[in-house]
């Protein structure tokens, strides 16, 4: 391989930085991973059979300065003085994401929103891989980008980008792009301000030509008033439950889904109840992916056949078991209001809501009417609670403290009747008395189960 001479830092020695390290040394430049924590044991084994010098603990601030260019991990926000620096000396900070589109001429299928890209982006994989495309599932999940460019290489890549990959991405350019929604999350990144971080989420259609496609909710009054004020050269297919449309995705008056695109003799009709994952938010998912799979040529049938046996994925709105008549379902992955907004939507019985951890400035004014309508018990699963009873003690007898998982599943257990739900949906961070969520997941499922 040829060298360049071209000096690369990487930030951040997690998936992405070592993936972004892995690719730059097989491009030919020389190559820093630098952290200031610790990295992980895998990481440094993967960089160690690679010949890839690296750092822990902290930064050598004169190789960072002498850097052409910088890899930034996601994790790291714009406002530390290391980065500050660098923008003040020039030096080219981009996203793991950006620097491994420079080396694939691949078609990109490109996911965000403040909710559901996770899933959507497996729904959209589920779809491609079932009729056949060399297709790779990568971004915030499993693989990052970088790494599957230089040891694996697809076809197509299926790219979940958060806010925080979008802000450091320029000439990127995605074939695809889904929006799925936009409600306020991690705003203490974008100054409080709303639309800084809806600008954010915008950047996925950045530089996108009359050539390539924009999938957007129809019925997310922000993603409309931004659009309506902006340019945008891409083919728009809007999807949405509230009006029927000539293209795109919408539900009709008999509960049909429509998703066309172009031909009309390949619109995919199917019932909203045959859905593999129920809903309006999975709908919505259900819908770009569907839209995502008509822009693609992928026959109707498989479209219809792939979104009716979807299989969900851990903590979203998971099914655990049901002991005695009543039916525990795990959605900590609900780690926002708005996100438990829909998992409240979607209870059809009765139930006990065992919510709380860290909150990121909730305002819980937008549950209280489903609350009131089908909440009959509250367990509060956080070191400070007092948000939750505020809201929540006028419309609801029964709140009670847990500081476990097990506390709070043997509360909920006592407080439920037969033909009850109990609902593990935060709508916050974990990290009071867990390790994340997929920890707070794990626990409350393991309660559940020694009931
Ligand atoms: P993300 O990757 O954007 O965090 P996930 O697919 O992991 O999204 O889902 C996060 C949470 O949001 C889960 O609780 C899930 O049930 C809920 N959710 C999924 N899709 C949507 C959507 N379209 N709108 C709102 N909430 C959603």
């Amino acid at each position: 391989m040829e060298t360049t001479n071209k000096n690369i830092v990487i930030l951040g020695g997690g998936e992405s930085g070592v993936g972004a390290a892995i690719l730059a040394q097989k491009q030919g430049f020389n190559v820093l991973v630098s952290d200031n924590g610790q990295l992980k044991e895998k990481y440094k084994l993967d960089l160690n059979a690679y010949g890839i010098e690296w750092e822990e603990n902290g930064h050598t601030l004169e190789r960072v300065y002498s850097a052409d260019e910088v890899v930034k991990s996601p994790g790291i926000p714009d406002t530390v003085s290391l980065i500050m620096t660098l923008r003040e000396k020039g030096i080219s900070v981009i996203s793991e994401i950006e620097f491994a589109a420079r080396y694939t001429e691949s078609f990109k299928v490109c996911i965000t929103g403040s909710n559901g890209k996770t899933t959507t982006a497996h729904m959209v994989f589920h779809l491609l891989s079932k009729a056949n495309f060399n297709v790779a599932l990568c971004g915030n999940i499993g693989n990052s980008f970088a790494r599957l460019v230089a040891e694996d290489p697809h076809e197509f890549y299926v790219i979940e980008l958060s806010s925080f990959q979008l802000d450091g991405m320029y000439e990127f350019k995605a074939e695809v792009a889904i929006l799925l929604n936009i409600t306020p999350d991690h705003l203490d990144r974008y100054e409080y301000s709303m639309d800084k971080y809806a600008e954010s989420k915008f950047r996925i259609i950045q530089n996108q030509t009359e050539q390539d496609y924009f999938i957007h909710n129809l019925d997310d009054e922000l993603i409309q008033n931004k659009i309506n004020n902006k340019q945008i050269r891409a083919k728009q297919f809007p999807f949405t439950l509230e009006q029927q449309l000539a293209e795109g995705a919408w539900l009709d008056n008999e509960q049909q889904i429509n998703i066309l695109t172009n031909n009309k003799q390949q619109q995919t009709t199917m019932s909203i109840h045959d859905l593999a994952q129920q809903g309006k938010h999975n709908a919505y998912n259900s819908m770009a992916s569907g839209i995502t799979g008509s822009i693609l040529k992928i026959r109707k049938e498989l479209v219809r056949e792939s979104l009716s046996d979807f299989q969900n994925i851990e903590h979203r709105l998971e099914p655990v078991v049901s002991v005695h008549g009543i039916e525990f379902i795990n959605d900590s992955k609900a780690t926002n209001v708005n996100s438990t907004w829909y998992a409240l939507e979607s209870m059809d019985k009765p139930t006990i809501w065992i919510a709380g951890g860290v909150d990121k400035g909730n305002d819980y004014t937008m549950l209280q009417a489903l609350v009131k309508q089908k909440v009959k018990g509250i367990i509060c699963l956080g070191t400070d609670n007092s948000k939750l009873h505020e809201a929540f003690s006028g419309d609801i007898e029964d709140i009670y403290d847990a500081s476990s998982a097990n506390e709070a599943v043997g509360l909920a257990y006592r407080l439920a009747k037969k033909g009850y739900n109990v609902l593990l949906s935060p709508a916050c961070a974990s990290f009071d008395l867990f390790d994340n969520y997929e920890d707070r997941g794990n626990q409350f499922k393991q309660a559940v189960r020694g009931l």
